[in-house]
């Protein structure tokens, strides 16, 4: 299974051969394993010898899941990740962060994340003693300066490409800036994939994933993963906050995550065609003031993007001149597109981040993140270009005849 090509690995990985010979990984629909003898027992759980006890530490269906995350996030390389797979992106990143950091010591982020992460750093992480320090993480004099001057901050955390504006973080140069001051760097590939970017070939420790997005593809499940290129902290300080937290996923949505894996080469190569086409229709259109997507030459971040990532991704965000009234109009008109709160799905989804995702964030701190009260944000589906685009000139038409 090793040296299959991308798109191989998705469709063959994470199969059980331990066992019987089933064609497909089944579901372990079991949350305890069973012994033989007292002395098989004491070998399993002292570690002498491999197997599994209980399946808030691992089980059949969810191992060979995170195993198969690793496996393509170290994909061409011939290293070895670690993977673990948890309940959901946000288990996978609290996980990660109490098993990796300890009170006073700080993390420096953007202010740009996905809003339930900035929640997590300011309203959990930070009360309990971590420190969060905010930069603009895609100017590397700001990187270094905030290293130089937080002697404390002992992970360095982002997100390439940022929702809902696309901007992007240059992973190899921030994460040589974290090595050289003692700090981790992590990676939340949620909106990328594997496929599109890999993190931990570029220099990053760790990377993080909600899975619930495009790696599932379907919209059916919830849940995360934390990928480590080191066993021993993987191991030792990770899997056990995950054990003891309680973070773990379960084995049906490992199932059901595993199938939508199988299809994504396929799905991201038509996400990533059809959402550059939207992209560029967009930019013609007469209502729209501002093309946010790092395939379009005029992206602050195409030339980073181009070097670290395969294509461009699938989210597209824009602005309509009319701002909240013709984003309200334009979302009314509608037919074919979902208006829902979440991306990466088959089916092209719409999302208006002032009235939605960023409505209880302050207008002023919104509109600095480059958030305006007109953005729409796109996540393009795999249906056919002719009827996505033919949806959104509805939308399109629907503010001009009642603007
Ligand atoms: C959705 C999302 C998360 C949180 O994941 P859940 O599965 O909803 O817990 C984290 N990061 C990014 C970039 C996301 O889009």
């Amino acid at each position: 299974m090793k040296n299959l090509q991308f798109g191989s690995q998705c469709v063959r990985a994470a199969r059980d051969t331990k066992t019987t010979r089933p064609h497909q990984l089944p579901i372990y629909a079991t949350s305890s394993f069973a012994f033989d003898d007292l002395p098989e027992g004491m070998a399993v759980f002292s570690g002498e010898q491999a197997g599994h006890l209980y399946s808030r530490f691992g089980n059949p269906t969810i191992d060979a899941v995170a195993e198969k995350i690793a496996q393509l996030e170290m994909h061409g390389s011939g290293e070895e990740g670690h993977g673990l797979f948890c309940s959901s992106g946000m288990s996978a990143i609290s996980t990660l962060c109490i098993g990796l950091l300890q009170p006073g010591d700080a993390i420096l982020t953007q202010p740009n994340l996905y809003g339930g992460t900035d929640e997590l750093f300011r309203k959990v992480l930070q009360p309990l003693g971590f420190e969060v320090i905010l930069a603009d993480l895609s100017d590397l004099n700001t990187v270094a300066k905030a290293l130089e001057q937080h002697a404390a901050i002992r992970m360095v955390y982002f997100e390439t490409p940022a929702n809902p504006t696309l901007s992007c973080v240059d992973i190899k140069a921030v994460s040589a800036l974290a090595h050289s001051h003692q700090a981790i760097a992590v990676a939340d590939n949620t909106f990328a994939t594997p496929y599109l970017q890999q993190p931990l070939l570029l220099g990053a420790d760790y990377i993080v994933h909600s899975t619930t997005k495009y790696l599932n593809g379907h919209g059916n499940s919830t849940a995360g993963a934390i990928v480590g290129k080191d066993k021993e902290t993987m191991q030792e300080q990770v899997f056990p906050a995950l054990k003891l937290l309680g973070t773990n996923g379960s084995p049906f949505e490992a199932w059901l995550l595993n199938n939508g894996m199988k299809t994504l080469e396929l799905r991201m190569e038509r996400h990533c065609q059809n959402a550059a086409q939207i992209a560029e229709w967009l930019t013609q259109q007469p209502q729209v003031s501002r093309v946010n997507y790092p395939g379009l030459p005029d992206h602050p971040d195409h030339q980073l993007a181009g070097q670290q990532m395969r294509h461009f991704g699938g989210v597209v965000s824009f602005e309509l001149k009319g701002g909240l009234h013709a984003g309200r109009q334009f979302v009314e008109g509608l037919e074919l597109c979902t208006l829902a709160p979440t991306m990466g799905d088959v089916d092209t989804l719409v999302m208006h981040p002032a009235t939605m995702s960023h409505l209880r964030v302050p207008v002023e701190q919104r509109e600095a993140a480059g958030i305006s009260d007109g953005m729409i944000r796109l996540s393009v589906g795999i249906e056919n270009i002719e009827d996505i685009r033919s949806d959104l000139e509805k939308g399109m038409a629907s503010i001009e005849k009642r603007g």
